[in-house]
């Protein structure tokens, strides 16, 4: 089955078994009676296991190419819950530009438990492999990378890991199923936070852990129901009714980015911009290997911060908020909202300055869109 079948027909039987409901339904239930006496059943008490969650987590496997998947609270909670397979004394190597949260679970939570964490720029294989010491355990990469948007080389960290007998974990929240699969690059553990483009429409926190491995996913099950971040019913069910669109959706969202850059490129108030297909981007070529698409967020600088903070006071459409993956076009500023955790000069020197502004590109017409970025580029 292809993606589209696969996300509308690939949990497909009732969750009630007396009803004639062929999925649709939510079971809220975290007890169900024992049958029989000494007999374990699939469904007892629901952080263990619930049918709703169930329904969920066999669909995010199935759109990622996985065996194995597992709903959580959110992405922090999959990332979290996931990193508790992992003892003291372990070393893990993470991209430079991961997520702040990724950042801060590491660098203040978990290095109280003994975690060693070594940040480097991964779009540089040679600075991967130099990174890796013998109590090295895995690998952790985004690509592309936020807010600038550079490209890791996936299959090239993927035989860095086996090689040295390590894990490869993906944080794949950019660009969702839809446009990358990293379990099919040989990558071991991807992660999402579904609050973005799987759930869809800026209304659900929620985040997933896809494997392939039996016993990493007998791993990942013991610490997501020892933990009990859990997805709830409710918000699975929202999340299996968003994944029917989820390809849509995206599709429809980059074909507004690929507009919406065409328009900037040629705007005389715009310096440059950041996408991963451009032919500026180093790593376009590998890009093109490993994902179907530039995906729906992209970055821009303007000539001076004062122009940025006009441009964000000035839209009328597009939100100026945090966050990616809605129907809603949200615009942000990374330097104050979403890399505050970096001191000013290491931002300046990542290229995270004042004048960078970084868009998550919605549904919405996308005449519209490129009208409310003229009028705002231009006050
Ligand atoms: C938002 C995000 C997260 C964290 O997800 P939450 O659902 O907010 O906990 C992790 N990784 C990436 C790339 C994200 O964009």
């Amino acid at each position: 089955m292809k993606f589209e079948t696969k996300a509308i027909h690939g949990v497909r039987h009732t969750n009630n078994p007396t009803s004639e409901n062929w999925g649709s339904t939510v079971n809220f239930a975290t007890t169900f009676p024992i049958k029989e006496f000494g007999v374990e059943q699939e469904f007892e008490y629901s952080r263990v296991s619930s049918p709703t969650r169930k329904d969920f987590e066999t669909l995010i496997a199935k759109l990622e190419s996985g065996k194995y998947g597992f709903g959580f609270s959110s992405g922090m909670a999959a990332t979290s819950s996931v990193f508790t397979m992992f003892k003291a004394g372990d070393h893990f190597v993470f991209g430079l530009d991961i997520y702040g949260g990724t950042y801060r679970i590491m660098h203040d939570i978990f290095n109280q438990f003994g975690f060693e964490s070594t940040f480097v720029d991964t779009t540089d294989l040679a600075k991967v492999e130099a990174a890796v010491k013998p109590n090295t355990k895995a690998i952790f990469i985004e690509s592309p990378s936020n807010p600038l948007l550079d490209v890791t080389d996936i299959v090239g960290v993927v035989a860095i890991a086996k090689k040295h007998n390590l894990l490869t974990i993906v944080d794949n929240t950019f660009m969702s199923p839809v446009l990358q699969r990293p379990l099919e690059l040989g990558a071991d553990i991807v992660l999402h936070s579904a609050t973005k483009y799987i759930g869809g429409h800026n209304d659900i926190i929620a985040g997933a852990a896809v494997v392939n491995d039996e016993g990493l996913a007998e791993k990942i099950r013991f610490a997501q129901v020892a933990l009990g971040a859990l997805v709830s019913p409710f918000d699975s069910w929202l999340l299996l009714r968003s994944m029917k669109t989820l390809k849509l959706r995206v599709e429809k969202a980059q074909e507004n980015t690929l507009k919406l850059l065409a328009f900037l490129k040629t705007h005389p108030e715009v310096v440059k911009v950041y996408y991963p297909t451009e032919n500026d981007n180093k790593g376009k070529a590998i890009h093109e290997k490993q994902a179907s698409g530039g995906g729906a967020v992209f970055s821009f600088t303007v000539k001076s911060e004062a122009k940025a903070k006009s441009f964000f006071e000035s839209l009328k459409i597009a939100l100026f908020a945090v966050s990616l993956g809605g129907v809603e076009t949200l615009v942000t500023h990374p330097s104050t909202l979403t890399h505050t955790e970096f001191p000013e000069e290491e931002k300046v020197a990542r290229g995270v300055t004042r004048t960078l502004i970084r868009v998550a590109v919605g549904l919405e017409d996308a005449d519209d869109l490129i009208a409310d970025f003229k009028q705002a580029l231009e006050k």
